[in-house]
């Protein structure tokens, strides 16, 4: 499944982090998961328990924020708002596009206790 290798990152990067400082626990995690990154962040919350069993993340409060997506046209280059990634150009109707925002998922802050 997609969510869990995501999650499977996630749980790399927060135990290099917590390495680093000779930390013990993550208290909370600050996660920004794009509109259009094709990631759900039902499935997310629904595979992380398991993944997170017995790691620095196990208890762990987590804050996902989703962002927005933004696009621009290709056509007439009117920048726009996007919430799915086939969705076209409100000026002109053309579905190419660059996607400029919302594609990306990050760690945004880690809270660790040493
Ligand atoms: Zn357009």
């Amino acid at each position: 499944m997609h969510e869990l290798s995501i999650a499977t990152s996630i749980l790399k990067t927060s135990e290099n982090e917590v390495r680093k400082i000779n930390g013990l626990q993550v208290a909370e995690i600050y996660l920004e998961i794009g509109k259009i990154s094709g990631i759900e962040i039902a499935s997310l919350e629904f595979v992380w328990d398991q993944c997170m069993k017995d790691t620095v993340l196990e208890n762990a409060r987590r804050h996902i924020q989703e962002t927005g997506g933004l696009a621009k046209c290709a056509e007439c280059g009117m920048q726009f708002p996007i919430e799915k990634i086939f969705d076209p150009c409100p000026g002109c109707g053309s579905p190419f596009k660059e996607i400029l925002k919302g594609k990306e998922m990050k760690i945004k802050k880690l809270l660790i206790t040493t």
